[in-house]
């Protein structure tokens, strides 16, 4: 499917990607016709003024509905999320968004919508292949047998199984990408929800605006993860969109760092040297996570590519610019 001039809707539009992808989409010639989020839209990170924007509470049935009503196309990214300081205190609402998810679904296999867009995440995957900081990559099928995140993975993994049904049993052609930390500007970086790459922006700006030069990092920082600049999400989500790719994919980064080495970066392109306090007691997901990009690269050809340096200095410069223009008002 070439999705050039294809009706679409992207759910969770408001959001950091889905505020992104609306641009995306509209700048690609993608005929983005609705974009829907239940936040009050002043606080969209992102609004296309050429859309239709709905401020809607997808949870509800009638809501997706009028969501999905003349299009072909529902890039599902709605879901009640942030980093692990949100996820590991907020179980149930995490869960809630099987709502969201499940209605949608619904409407657009009534709606006679063709493809179906679902983000999924690399929470899904089995916890104890996670357990040592020196990863082996995940794998798609290391998802089972099931030990996802708690609260968070469960609730993508049964969406994402509920995404492989509806296509089995009623046709709906559904395509799964599992999102690993993805980052970028228009995104949270503050007020509970941030992930580590904004999170340490936003602590090293502090640190360098004060001139009290220190830095907490939750867990003792030896934790490794991989980070993928959302430019590259958005290509990938396009291409998985419209591929026949059947099954749910890996779509990250593959450039493996420690919390540490991520700190070390975001220090020297601030041009500072912080002292480090660990807080060990604090939420810091699994030990050691990473994308293996092998099923991607054999499917598309292509694998996220650009280097955490770039990525985080778009990243730390467009926080920079929000915190000083919070300062100013
Ligand atoms: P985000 O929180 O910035 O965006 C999600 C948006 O969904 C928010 O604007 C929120 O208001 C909206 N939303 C939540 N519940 C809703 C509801 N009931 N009705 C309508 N809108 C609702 O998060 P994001 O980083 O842009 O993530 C987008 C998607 O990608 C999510 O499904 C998330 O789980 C998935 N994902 C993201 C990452 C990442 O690193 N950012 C990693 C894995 C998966």
């Amino acid at each position: 499917m070439n999705l050039k001039g294809e009706k679409a809707v992207v759910c969770g539009a408001g959001g950091f990607i889905g505020g992104h992808l609306v641009k995306r989409l509209l700048a690609d010639g993608v005929n983005v016709v609705r974009a829907v989020d239940v936040k009050p839209m002043e606080e969209w990170y992102q609004v296309a003024p050429e859309v239709e924007n709905l401020v809607l509470d997808l949870k509800d049935k009638e809501s997706c509905y009028q969501s999905a009503a003349g299009v072909n196309v529902v890039f599902q990214l709605a879901a009640d999320m942030g980093g692990m300081g949100f996820i590991e205190n907020n179980k149930a609402l995490c869960m809630l968004s099987v709502l969201t998810t499940t209605h949608m679904l619904l409407a657009a296999r009534d709606s006679g919508v063709e493809r179906f867009f679902y983000s999924s995440s690399a929470c899904v995957y089995n916890a104890d292949k996670q357990t040592h900081a020196e990863v082996t990559p995940l794998k798609e099928e290391d998802a089972y047998p099931a030990l996802p995140e708690d609260g968070y993975g469960w609730e993508k993994l049964f969406s994402e199984r509920m995404c492989r049904h509806f296509e089995e049993d009623f046709g709906l052609q559904c395509r799964v990408a599992r999102f690993h930390n993805v980052y970028g500007p228009h995104g949270t970086w503050t007020g509970g929800r941030e992930k580590a790459p904004a999170a340490i922006c936003r602590k090293v700006l502090e640190a360098k605006l004060s001139g009290k030069h220190e830095i907490e990092i939750w867990g003792d920082g030896k934790q490794t993860r991989s980070f993928m600049y959302i430019d590259d999400c958005l290509k990938g989500v396009r291409a998985i969109t419209e591929s026949d790719i059947r099954e749910p994919i890996n779509l990250g980064s593959s450039e493996l760092v420690t919390i540490n080495q991520l700190v070390d970066l975001v220090e020297d392109i601030a041009g500072v040297k912080l002292q480090r306090r660990y807080n060990l007691g604090a939420p810091k997901g699994v030990n050691g996570r990473n994308s293996d990009n092998t099923k991607i690269r054999e499917y598309l050809g292509w694998e996220p590519s650009i280097r955490l340096r770039e990525g985080m200095e778009k990243t730390y410069a467009w926080i920079e610019e929000e915190m000083l223009a919070l300062a100013r008002a």
